[in-house]
């Protein structure tokens, strides 16, 4: 399987990373993408890939960082995706949940990042909260990568499923399609099916169910293909190895 958005440069992590990582292979991670959110987490992230043919990364920043971006943050980033690892540019998108960073920042160090992953032909992993009609918006008038790239925790219904599918997204499933009272986000997989779905943990945040509270990491991922099977009527296998191939296609296609 493939976790499509890990941060284990973060602190969480600290006592236990190189163990982790060297689990890799027998816990069945085929490899993950490491997530950025900001510059100088950017370059945490890409640093840790040299511990692993396995971890792949993302360079971005976060909405939450938008404010805080220096002028040249742009070709700052650029520089560090000349590395082979970086395989998409995220987290970018607009989070108007705590509006942390004015919308206007937002927006712009967005819409900048878009252009970004277009001119390196890179896919976005795009984080929206409590914005998906702006985030809409902006990626059906921007010039998309080619690859387009993920909606992470995707977390509205169907119908703004379908327009970011339709955009040709997939969307980033995780740790909250396993909690009970998440049945719209467990209606919303079975109406789009494994084709438009990667997994992904969010790890250290988002747990499923059995660990909600403690710590996520890549394993866990598990506990969501195990749900969506659940959801879909299909085998634990189909689920692992159809987003398998979805990640593959996106990240090393
Ligand atoms: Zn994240």
């Amino acid at each position: 399987m493939v976790d499509t958005h890990t941060h284990l440069h973060f602190r969480q992590f600290n006592e236990d990373r190189t163990e982790i990582i060297s689990r890799f292979e027998e816990d069945r991670i085929d490899f993950v993408v490491n997530v950025g959110v900001d510059l100088e987490d950017s370059k945490k992230s890409l640093e840790i890939t040299k511990l692993s043919d396995r971890i792949l990364c993302a360079v971005g920043v976060h909405p939450h960082e938008a404010k805080n971006v220096p002028e040249n943050f742009i070709e700052e980033l650029r520089k560090l995706a000349r590395s082979e690892k970086v395989v998409a540019i995220g987290e970018t998108g607009l989070d108007f949940f705590r509006n942390i960073s004015p919308p206007e920042d937002q927006r712009r160090v967005f819409i900048e990042q878009i252009g970004l992953a277009r001119s390196l032909d890179l896919p976005l992993i795009v984080h929206v909260r409590e914005a998906y009609e702006e985030a809409y918006a902006i990626l059906s008038s921007e010039d998309l990568p080619e690859k387009k790239g993920v909606i992470h925790a995707f977390s509205s219904n169907y119908e703004w499923a379908k327009k970011f599918i339709d955009l040709g997204f997939l969307l980033g499933i995780g740790g909250p399609v396993t909690y009970p009272k998440n049945e719209s986000l467990r209606e919303v997989v079975k109406k789009v099916g494994l084709e438009h779905i990667v997994l992904e943990t969010d790890c250290p945040f988002l747990p499923p169910q059995p660990f909600r509270g403690k710590r996520n990491e890549p394993k866990y991922l598990k506990y969501v293909i195990e749900t969506i099977a659940g959801v879909l009527s299909t085998s634990y296998l189909i689920v692992e190895e159809r987003t398998t191939e979805n990640a593959f296609k996106l990240f090393k296609g």
